[in-house]
């Protein structure tokens, strides 16, 4: 998105909207005082994060802050244009704008949601308006310009601004490398980095590591865009070569139940055939069969496929429109627009029994935004609304619409009797996946598959399966053997940027803490130490913690230490990357004493010297446990720098082997 739209107003976190002049009144004393103290200093502001510190020295530069500063002393809002030139950057230097100054926003996309008269009412509600830009080729509309109080230009951040944050960070001077200046990396990419990088070298490799990442989604994004356009264009070719006719189509396969990822659509799917196949026996009246419902998912997720198997199930043709089909017969005249929606709601009444398919019903917007906007979409939106009523009184008829975001429907199409039934369909979970893998390489051993779905869950869509099946495919074609496992973790992982060192002391920590489950009865659902979002590697594991006897709560505090504890063991040292791991682990520990698990009947806030004992006790007996068990530990680590995810197959393989479980 190249613009977006922020409003910034004076009020609290919690209540950002009960915005009232005397607000900003009060708020531009407290910054005059806190100017008048320190004018040429300004406080870096304690909370602020190592990337929002870049940023604030950036926004000093520009003379940003300081006319911001002035403006919400005067009290009068006004809007602001601001080139940012990163999507990443942009949402760094607003929430430093936002922190700094203390103000909240509301965020608004441009085209979404926004028109003008958001102006007014911001002004109305005393807020400020800050429009920002985050790619060239898009510049602010002259009409804009109009409107804006001043505009700045946020591109010029420099490496030198970033290597002074981060020399602060380790508290010594450090060089920043020339190419990294902070436009450039991914939102909290620095702030990731400085956390659990030990020294600048790792850190900067975590950041190129999150710019790799980033990278990868992004031309995975543009290869979904283009194979959008690229069925959007085939469907309006189908239409065009049949003369405007509406085509039926037959699909017979797969079927809904061959499918997996739908949830709770698939529970209704199968009542609604086995309804249809008691209509068709005379023992139901079509009344009784639920005809209708709303897909609502990311792209990918297989709504169209959805819907072409559940007519394949039922045993119905098909039609598959979509808005865009609508818009695209005519020269996007509103009654050549609504002219092909009816004709394609007519030839569904013509031809009944039929599922009727409408992709992208979200480009129906609501009616009431604002006038000029109504003019044009209202005729539209009534019309659909006509036609939905229509279709969906009409016996034989089962309706299924599909978009990426419900939330700008008009309300009238989501009332009881219309599109009322709605599933959300989100990115697949491991078993899910697997399943889906199964579907797209039925000639790869599930032991293949599970390490895969586990590292991809909620991260992929059926349709990246589909993609990773393919390529992984064609690799194996073109070496003249049958596709493997290797293969599928080649093309739908990342490639692994960090050293070897690094890589084996997080297999080593992840390999602690998969070991100690093992010990306690716990086979883990998975490890990985393929770098995410989230974390440099992770194990994960179902523990029922909710017992809640002293055992039940070290059952998770031991292993969570464990890891740690493998790195001082094994490599002479730990790491500050178990942080995280020492939060959970003391987390628990303090609620003992909460609990009445902690020697004292009456419930008492956690001190801090008898937590800190009891996990000094905790890690003591975790060191223990990677002194007795370092075999085993250092075997698994070698596997995981081997296989990169192991699934719960295969720990469990290797937990029988060593005894352990
Ligand atoms: P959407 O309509 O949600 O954008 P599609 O139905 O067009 O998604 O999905 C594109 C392709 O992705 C499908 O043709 C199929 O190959 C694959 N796909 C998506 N979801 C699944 C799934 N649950 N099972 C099997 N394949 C899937």
């Amino acid at each position: 998105m190249a613009k977006n739209l922020r409003l910034l107003g004076g009020g609290r976190d919690d209540a950002p909207d009960a915005l009232i002049l005397d607000d900003i009144h009060d708020l531009a004393s407290d910054i005059l005082h806190a100017d008048e103290d320190d004018d040429d200093d300004p406080d870096p502001g304690p909370d602020l994060r190592p990337s929002q510190r870049v940023a604030r020295i950036v926004l000093e530069r520009s003379g940003l802050m300081h006319a911001f500063r002035d403006r919400i002393v005067l009290g009068v809002p006004g809007v602001w244009l601001v080139e940012c030139g990163a999507d990443g950057w942009t949402n760094t230097v607003i929430r430093t704008i936002g922190k700094s100054l203390h103000l909240s926003f509301d965020h608004y996309q441009w085209g979404r949601g926004f028109d003008l008269s958001l102006l007014a009412r911001a002004a109305d509600l005393g807020r400020h308006i800050i429009m920002t830009r985050d790619d060239d080729d898009d510049p602010f509309d002259d009409e804009i310009r109009l409107f804006a109080l001043a505009e700045f230009d946020l591109r010029d951040d420099r490496h030198e601004d970033v290597a002074q944050i981060v020399s602060d960070h380790f508290g010594r001077q450090i060089d920043w490398p020339a190419d990294l200046p902070a436009r450039r990396m991914p939102y909290h990419a620095l702030d990731y980095a400085l956390v659990y990088g030990a020294d600048e070298a790792a850190a900067e490799r975590l950041v190129r590591v999150q710019i790799a990442v980033e990278e990868r989604k992004r031309a995975e994004s543009a290869i979904r865009r283009v194979e959008e356009q690229e069925k959007e264009a085939a469907r309006n070719a189908s239409r065009r070569g049949s003369g405007g006719k509406v085509d039926i189509l037959r699909p017979t396969s797969p079927r809904v139940e061959d499918l997996a990822g739908y949830g709770d659509a698939a529970r209704w799917a199968a009542d609604l055939v086995a309804d249809i196949a008691a209509y068709r026996a005379g023992e139901i009246a079509w009344s009784e069969v639920d005809t209708g419902a709303l897909l609502v998912g990311p792209p990918g997720t297989g709504k169209t496929l959805f819907a072409s198997a559940l007519a394949a199930s039922c045993d119905l043709p098909m039609i598959s429109s979509s808005f865009a089909q609508w818009a695209a017969t005519g020269a996007s005249y509103q009654s050549d627009t609504i002219r092909a929606m009816r004709q394609t709601f007519e030839a569904a009444a013509a031809n009944i029994p039929l599922l009727l398919f409408i992709d992208e019903i979200d480009s129906l917007p609501r009616r009431g935004v604002s006038p000029r906007h109504d003019d044009y979409w209202r005729p539209i939106v009534n019309t659909a609304l006509e036609c939905f009523d229509g279709t969906l009184r009409t016996e034989g008829i089962v309706v299924i619409a599909a978009c990426n975001d419900a939330s700008g429907l008009d309300p009238a199409l989501l009332r009881s009797g219309r599109l009322d039934r709605r599933f959300e369909i989100a990115l697949p979970d491991a078993a899910a996946l697997a399943r889906i893998f199964a579907h797209h390489a039925p000639d790869l051993p599930s032991s293949a598959i599970e390490p895969v779905a586990t590292a991809l869950a909620g991260t992929a869509s059926g349709a990246d399966v589909a993609r990773f099946a393919r390529e992984a495919k064609r690799i194996a074609r073109r070496e003249r053997r049958t596709v493997s496992g290797a293969d599928i973790l080649k093309v739908a992982l990342p490639a692994e940027t960090r050293t070897r060192e690094l890589v084996l002391r997080t297999a080593i920590h992840e390999a602690g803490h998969a070991i100690a489950l093992m010990l306690s009865g716990h086979v883990p659902r998975a490890l990985s130490i393929v770098v995410d979002s989230l974390s440099a590697g992770h194990v994960s594991f179902d523990v029922d913690s909710t017992a809640g006897r002293l055992a039940d709560v070290y059952r998770i505090a031991l292993p969570a230490l464990a890891g740690r504890a493998a790195e001082d063991v094994l490599l002479g040292e730990p790491t500050i990357g178990a942080a995280g791991d020492l939060e959970t682990a003391s987390g628990l520990v303090a609620g003992l004493d909460r609990g009445g698990l902690g020697g004292f009947l009456t419930p008492a806030q956690p001190d801090g010297d008898r937590v800190e004992a009891r996990m000094r006790r905790l890690y003591a007996e975790a060191v223990m446990l990677v002194i007795r068990n370092r075999g085993a530990i250092m075997e698994l680590a070698h596997l995981a720098v081997e296989r990169r995810v192991l699934g719960e197959a295969a720990l469990r393989e290797f937990a029988t082997k060593r005894g352990l479980a």
